[in-house]
Parts: structure tokens; C-alpha cells; sequence
């Protein structure tokens, strides 16, 4: 009936193990949030350092033509020597005259083209004539032979020299020119410029820069401690050979020492100092080194670009890329746990869904079952009802047949009674009348009397006749010892022809029944155990009273007669059962009794006493006010 809906089971929320999630994650994303910071760092950087080799070369190429005009500027100079006369005429006759207006006139010359001083030297490389003529550290009558720039100008080539002044110890840029008249190089013109304005240019610009000569020693720089050092390692020969050549002076030439030089392209090296070098910095200095070579010059000019902005700049992309990373994997994160909430709200939803579904798909088939069950059940009820209605009608029926049969049997019995009293009644009258005429008016009156009381029996007799056939609750009250009385007397001829030795033993009760009917059952019972002890000679009949506690009385009606077999026991309330032959039992004395008992509110039971015999206990509601104590 109710079945079992097989629904399938909601499908369970599967909790992936987190332990490489617990245990991994924090790493990872510490990683890669690192991975991405460097990252960042380096694209930074990458991009930045473009950017700034692209400005530096620029910046290479504007400066470099500054250094390249300073220095053309002056090229010309020492060759304008050779278009004045008195010039010539010194080198072809050097007379202090002579000497004396050279003097001037390059003094002039100077002065005007802002160089740092020209002068005439002869073929053996002496000077003839300066423009520092006047000046106590004048070059003149000095040997200046070893230069390099003389030595080239008097073969007849350019001179360009960068030295230090053996006289003043000063640097200067030296161009030189071999002087020619009547076809020959009668003596080489010197003109000195300081470049240091190119310096103060770059400080101003805040360019780091250097100039490098052929030798690779830096020979203007906008720092002043790179000046004179050597920008390639400088062999011993090579140190030895400069240090005859007096060209940088008696300077010690030192190779410059930066911690890292990477080259980055053509011309473009980054290059890094220790710390200390420069005032204030702890750190070592990295810079973007980009070198051109100069034109018309064996010189490089070098650009130096600190990349201490860069670097900072790229640092702090990389921190921003790293926040960054970090953000997007916190709400990465973030949503996905929200995901995860969601999607497991939802299968708990579904699966509240299918329980719901299952749940009222039994209730349903529940119901359907109980509505089912309850149609059978009221089917069952009316089938029942009518069975009830068969049977209480039967038994209305039945009832009523008893009654009938009761009325028979009683009317046999009233008739049998009535003969005795009747047969006593003539009996008396006639006497009476005897007596009345003898003048025996006392013995004539009690037998009247008697007579009157015989008939009030019969009277009741009669009415107990109708009694019966109405069978009505009963709400009467009897005296138990005179219903006892009226009994015997009622069974007075039986007892007369059977004798019993009849034991009264039971105190008197005011009993709520009717007194007719109190008297009907203990005929009935007396009557029976008559019945059963006729054959016996030893007759012996018990009247035992008792109060019980509850508000009733139970009076045994018990004989010494056989007893009741045990086939018969449980069929003695039965209407019509009898084992009494012929007309003399009707079945039905036990069955009246017991339902004139219970519409008494009492009962009628029986019991078989060990000794032997028959007992008949019967249950009876004392009168309230009149209850008799035990
Ligand atoms: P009836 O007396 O007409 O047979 P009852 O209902 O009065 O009907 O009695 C039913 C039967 O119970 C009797 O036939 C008898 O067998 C049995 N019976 C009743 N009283 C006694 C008794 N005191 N001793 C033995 N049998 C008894």
C-alpha cells in the first residue's frame, strides 16, 4: 500500500579537498605577486632604458657638435699666420725687431680670437715669438721640439694635440701649422685653447660628459675627478710612452675603475662606479654610457645618463604591478569564493527542492492510501451498522419471544401457583362459612383475613406477569427478607413435595430493585436448585447475605445438588439452554434473571464451590439511606 517512493538522493555537496589550496596558495600567489613585481620592474626598466638611449643620443649628437665646433673654430688660426709678413720675415730673419712686432702682433691676435696664446716656433722647434711675450711664464726661447703637434705640423701635417703646458701646467687643446714660404716649412705657428667653457657648458646643463682623447685619457669632463683617467687599460709601454711625451704633464695616469661595464648596443654601454666617488652617494652610481666619435678628431665624446631615476621609476612599477597582481587575485579570489557560496546555495536550494518534491509526492501517495483506507473503513462501519441494526432488531425480536415464552411459562406456573392458593381459598371460604354459621365469628374472621392476603399474593403474582412484558428500567426498592418470604411462599407446594432444609443466612437489606422482581429472580433460583436436587435425598439450600463495601449486596443462592457439567457452563446465560426435558424447562429463568438484575444495576453470576453443588451470586445496589452494614 503505502510504497516507498524510490526518489533518487539529492546529489551531495562534494567538498574538494583544499589541502593544496590551504597549503599552496599563499606561496603562489606570494610568487607569482613577486613574478609579477619583477615583471613589471623589468619591462620598466626595459622601456625606460630605450627611452633614454634614444634622448641620450640626441642629447650625444647635440653636444658632440658643440665640441666639434669649439674645436673647429680654431682651426683655422695657426694657418692665418702664414698670410702675415712680418711673421715670414721673422722666421726668414729673426731679429729682435722683428721678434718684437710678431710679438705684438700675436699678442693682438690672441686677445682677439679668445685662445689661450699663439706663438711661432722654427723648424728646430724653438719659440720665436708668443703672445704671452710679456708673461712672466712666456714661452719664448723655449724648446718645445718634443711636442707631438710640432713634430707633425713641421712634416707638414695638422697638429691637434691635447697636453698639458710644460711651462704652466695647464691644459690646453694645441693645433699647429706648418708654416711654408718659397715652398718650404719655414716654421710652425701654435695656437693654445683652453676648452674648459665646454665643461662649464655641460655642469650648466647638468650633463655628465667627457671627452676622450686617442690615447683613451679623458681630457674634459664634467666631472672633475674623471679628468686625466684612462678609459681602456693603459699598458706600461703605453704609461711610459705618455709620460716621455710630457704630453699630460707630470700627471699619473690611472685607468678609471667602475664595478660593471655592459655593453648595450653599438656605442651604448651601461657602466657603474663605487659609491664614494661622488659626494653624497652611498650607493654604487650606474649610468647609460653612449659614445660617438668626434669628427676631424681622433677624440670620443661620451654621454653619461644616471639611470639611479630609472631605476627608481622602474621600481616603482614593479611595486605597482605587484599591488596590482595582488588586487586582482585577492578579488580573483574573492569572487570565486562568492562563486562558490552561490553555486553551493543553489545545489542546497535544488536539493531542499527534490526532498520538498519527494516529500509531498509521499504525502500524496499517503494520502492517497488513507483516503482509500478511510473509504474502507466507512464502508466497513455502515456494513457494521447494519450488522447492529440486524442484530439489535433480532434481539428485540428475541426479547420479545422471551417474554412470551416467559409469559407461557409464567402463566403455567402462576396457574400452578395460583391452583394451591385457590384450592386453599375454597377450602377457607367454606370453613369461614362453616364457621359463621356455627357463630364462630373470630376463626371465621382470620380466615378471611387470610383469605384477603392470599389474594394480595396472587394479585402480585399477576402483576409481576406484566411486569415482564413491559421491561422498563427498574428504579424500585425491595426488602430482601420479604421477597425471600414472598418466594418460599410463592414455591410452596414444590417445597412441599421436595423438602430441602433451607439455611437463611443474610441480614435483612433495603435493596434498589423491585420488590417483584427481587422475588421473580430468587424463584427462579430457588426454583432451579429444586430442580437439581429432586432426585437427592439429602437436600441442602443456602441464603447467604452480604454488604459488600461498595454500595452493594450479593445474596449466594447455593445447593448441594449436582453442579453443572463443564460443556454446559458457558451456555447457561444463554436464552432457550436447558437440559431440563420436555415441557419442564424453557431455558430462559437464568437469562430473565440476570437481565433483571442488570436493569437493577447489579449482575448475576455463578460459581461452583469446591464442596460441590451450585452457587448463584447476585450483585444488587443497596438503597443509599437504608444500607445495612455486613
Ligand atoms: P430452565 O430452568 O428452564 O432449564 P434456566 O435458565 O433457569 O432454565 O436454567 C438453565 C439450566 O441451568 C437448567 O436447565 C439447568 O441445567 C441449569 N441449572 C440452573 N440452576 C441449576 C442448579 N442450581 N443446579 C444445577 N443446574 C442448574
Amino acid at each position: 500500500m503505502l510504497q516507498c517512493a524510490s526518489s533518487p538522493l539529492p546529489p551531495p555537496l562534494t567538498v574538494k579537498p583544499r589541502l593544496v589550496r590551504n597549503y599552496l596558495l599563499p606561496f603562489l600567489l606570494l610568487l607569482l605577486t613577486l613574478g609579477f613585481g619583477y615583471g613589471g620592474y623589468l619591462i620598466s626598466e626595459g622601456a625606460g632604458t630605450r627611452t633614454l638611449i634614444e634622448t641620450g643620443e640626441r642629447q650625444l649628437e647635440l653636444h658632440a657638435r658643440g665640441v666639434e665646433s669649439e674645436i673647429s673654430r680654431y682651426t683655422y688660426l695657426p694657418s692665418l699666420l702664414e698670410l702675415e709678413g712680418s711673421v715670414s720675415r721673422l722666421l726668414v730673419d729673426p731679429t729682435p725687431l722683428h721678434r718684437d712686432r710678431v710679438n705684438h702682433y700675436l699678442e693682438g691676435l690672441n686677445r682677439r680670437a679668445g685662445s689661450r696664446a699663439v706663438y711661432l716656433l722654427d723648424t728646430s722647434g724653438r719659440v720665436l715669438a708668443t703672445s704671452n711675450w710679456q708673461d712672466a711664464d712666456s714661452y719664448l726661447g723655449e724648446d718645445l721640439s718634443f711636442r707631438a703637434y710640432f713634430q707633425e705640423a713641421v712634416n707638414g701635417r695638422p697638429g691637434r694635440f691635447y697636453g698639458i703646458g710644460s711651462t704652466t701646467g695647464e691644459p690646453g687643446y694645441y693645433l699647429a701649422h706648418g708654416l711654408v714660404h718659397g715652398g718650404k716649412i719655414v716654421g710652425v705657428a701654435v695656437v693654445k685653447v683652453r676648452m674648459e667653457s665646454l665643461e662649464e657648458r655641460w655642469e650648466k646643463a647638468r650633463l655628465q660628459a667627457f671627452v676622450s682623447d686617442e690615447n683613451g685619457i679623458i681630457i674634459l669632463s664634467s666631472d672633475p675627478t674623471l679628468r686625466l683617467k684612462a678609459v681602456r687599460p693603459l699598458s706600461d709601454q703605453d704609461k711610459e710612452r705618455l709620460a716621455r711625451s710630457l704630453q699630460y704633464y707630470w700627471w699619473a695616469l690611472n685607468e678609471w675603475q667602475p664595478l660593471s661595464r655592459h655593453p648595450l648596443g653599438d656605442g651604448v654601454e651601461e657602466i657603474s662606479f663605487p659609491p664614494g666617488e661622488h659626494a653624497g652617494s652611498h650607493k654604487p652610481l650606474s649610468y647609460l654610457m653612449q659614445t660617438r666619435q668626434l669628427s676631424d678628431t681622433p677624440w670620443n665624446f661620451t654621454l653619461l645618463t644616471p639611470l639611479a631615476d630609472l631605476r627608481r621609476e622602474a621600481l616603482m612599477h614593479g611595486v605597482l604591478a605587484a599591488v596590482g597582481f595582488a588586487l586582482f587575485a585577492f578579488l580573483l579570489i574573492a569572487w570565486n569564493e562568492r562563486r562558490k557560496v552561490i553555486a553551493t546555495r543553489l545545489a542546497a536550494r535544488e536539493a531542499l527542492e527534490q526532498a520538498n518534491n519527494a516529500l509531498e509526492r509521499r504525502i500524496a501517495e499517503r494520502t492517497a492510501d488513507l483516503r482509500a483506507s478511510n473509504q474502507h473503513l466507512r464502508e466497513q462501519i455502515r456494513e457494521r451498522r447494519q450488522a447492529e441494526d440486524t442484530l439489535r432488531k433480532a434481539q428485540d425480536r428475541l426479547v420479545q419471544a422471551s417474554k412470551l415464552a416467559v409469559i407461557g411459562q409464567m402463566s403455567t406456573s402462576i396457574a400452578h401457583e395460583l391452583n394451591q392458593p385457590l384450592a386453599a381459598l375454597r377450602t377457607l371460604s367454606s370453613n369461614s362459612v362453616r364457621f359463621l354459621e356455627r357463630g364462630k365469628l373470630d376463626v371465621a374472621s382470620s380466615n378471611l383475613e387470610a383469605i384477603a392476603e392470599m389474594v394480595d399474593r396472587m394479585g402480585r403474582i399477576t402483576a409481576s406477569l406484566r411486569a415482564f412484558a413491559r421491561r422498563a428500567d427498574d428504579h424500585g426498592q425491595a426488602t430482601l427478607s420479604k421477597a425471600v418470604d414472598a418466594a418460599v411462599m410463592v414455591l410452596q407446594g414444590r417445597l412441599s413435595e421436595v423438602p430441602v432444609a433451607l439455611h437463611r443466612d443474610y441480614p435483612d437489606a433495603q435493596l434498589a430493585i423491585d420488590q417483584t422482581r427481587l422475588e421473580q429472580i430468587l424463584v427462579n433460583l430457588i426454583a432451579n436448585a429444586l430442580d437439581a436436587m429432586g432426585p437427592q435425598l439429602d437436600r441442602q439450600l443456602w441464603l447467604e447475605g452480604r454488604s459488600e463495601g461498595d454500595g452493594h449486596y450479593r445474596l449466594v443462592v447455593r445447593d448441594n445438588g449436582p453442579g453443572i457439567p463443564q460443556d454446559a457452563r458457558q451456555h447457561l446465560f444463554e436464552p432457550f439452554f436447558t437440559t431440563k426435558p420436555g415441557e419442564l424447562g424453557l431455558g430462559l429463568g437464568l437469562t430473565l434473571s440476570a437481565s433483571l438484575a442488570t436493569a437493577a444495576g447489579g449482575s448475576l453470576s455463578v460459581a461452583y464451590p469446591e464442596a460441590g453443588g451450585t452457587a448463584f451470586e447476585l450483585h444488587l445496589p443497596l438503597l443509599p439511606a437504608m444500607e445495612t452494614p455486613a
